[in-house]
């Protein structure tokens, strides 16, 4: 039986097997299904992380969290490119289930499985999607190199990847459906003041179309009276916020297997204690997550001592 199974390697999830080995928890695994690093290897720049500014070329995402597995596996963090299924309470232990129907036990949990960009649910949204609608510009954004694309969304993640995608392509239209936007007050005047980028306001994308060779253009209606337009854009990024990723937590009954708020979000203390004895989650999964790597690494930290805490009382 493994003393604490870690569900998710973001930054909270890497956290937390660092804090739980270092102080002396032997068999810890952290279930990734992906490589370890989690969303922020899809940022172009990250300047909030203390300690860790570039200015030119700028910090990516990926740099940042390139040297963390190696530290956390030093300490006897295991990693296994897996997919967790689902976690239920088994007596006094857990049992995680993996893709492939395999089962594993252990005496505690931390599950940091992030979040994901959500859709924006206009007509061809998933039709095209892959197909000229992304929702990574660091993935796809060379892709319309000396090309116009358009970003819809106006929070930080929207005017941050517009930013990066003006240093690729040759116009990027922000299509935003206030005036006013989410973004960090900086971000929002570095876009503005950025000559290839040209707000679309009061606006939200009606339909994106196309034909078998991927997304041609988009059409957008606008919420003070104007006429509606059509962008030709061969790209479109939709950066309208995250779900957060509790699938694992939901049992076969539909019920969750600790306490979540009405938006999904995992209801923790301070110390990210779910309403489940040994059950912890860390990141941008749980109330009131400031959606910050640092906040996350935060979490994970916290979580970590408090499985091993846990584990070891146990044992006592
Ligand atoms: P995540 O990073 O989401 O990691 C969760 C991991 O869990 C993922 O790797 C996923 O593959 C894995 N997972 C999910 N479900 C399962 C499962 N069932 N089985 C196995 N593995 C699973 N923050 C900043 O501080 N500064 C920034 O500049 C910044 N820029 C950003 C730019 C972009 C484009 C985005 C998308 C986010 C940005 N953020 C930024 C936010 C930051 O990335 C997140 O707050 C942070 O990554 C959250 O960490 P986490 O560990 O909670 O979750
Ligand atoms: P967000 O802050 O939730 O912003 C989402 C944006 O999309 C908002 O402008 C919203 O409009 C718009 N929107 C939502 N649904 C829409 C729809 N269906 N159609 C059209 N527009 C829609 O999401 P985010 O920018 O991804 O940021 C997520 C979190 O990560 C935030 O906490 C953010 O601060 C953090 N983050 C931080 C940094 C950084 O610190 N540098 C970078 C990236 C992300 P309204 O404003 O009208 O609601």
């Amino acid at each position: 039986m493994l003393d604490c199974a870690i569900v998710g390697g973001g930054p909270a999830g890497l956290t937390a097997g660092l804090y739980a080995t270092r102080g002396g928890l032997k068999e810890v695994v952290m279930y990734e299904m992906g490589m370890p690093g989690g969303q922020i290897t899809q940022s172009s720049e990250i300047e909030n992380y203390p300690g860790v500014f570039r200015e030119d070329p700028p910090l990516t995402g990926m740099d940042l969290m390139e040297p963390w597995p190696a530290q956390c596996m030093h300490f006897g963090l295991k990693h296994e490119m897996k997919e967790v299924r689902r976690i239920r309470k088994a007596g006094d232990h857990f049992v995680v289930e993996l893709a492939g129907d395999e089962e594993v036990e252990a005496k505690s949990i931390v599950v940091c499985t992030g979040s994901t960009p959500k859709r924006a649910g206009f007509k061809g949204e998933e039709e095209f999607f892959g197909r000229g609608i992304s929702t990574c510009a660091t993935c796809d954004g060379f892709f319309y190199k000396d090309k116009e694309v358009a970003v819809l969304g106006g929070g930080d993640t929207a005017l941050e990847e517009a930013l990066y995608l003006a240093n690729i392509c040759s116009k990027v239209y922000v299509i935003h459906r206030r005036e006013t936007f989410r973004a960090a007050p900086p971000t929002v005047e570095r876009a503005r003041k950025n000559d290839k980028i040209e707000f679309i306001l009061n606006a939200s994308v009606e339909e994106a179309f196309g034909d078998a060779t991927g997304l041609q253009g988009v059409r957008i209606a606008f919420s003070d009276g104007r006429e509606p337009m059509t962008l030709n854009v061969p790209g479109l990024f939709v950066f309208v916020g995250n779900n957060v990723n509790n699938k694992v937590l939901q049992q076969e009954d539909g019920s969750f297997l600790c306490e979540v708020n009405e938006q999904g979000q995992v209801i923790v203390d301070l110390n990210m204690h779910t309403s489940v004895p040994g059950l912890y989650a860390a990141g941008d999964l749980r109330i009131e997550a400031a959606k910050q790597v640092v906040c996350a690494a935060a979490d994970g930290a916290v979580a970590g001592m408090q499985a091993l805490h846990y584990v070891q009382e146990q044992e006592a």
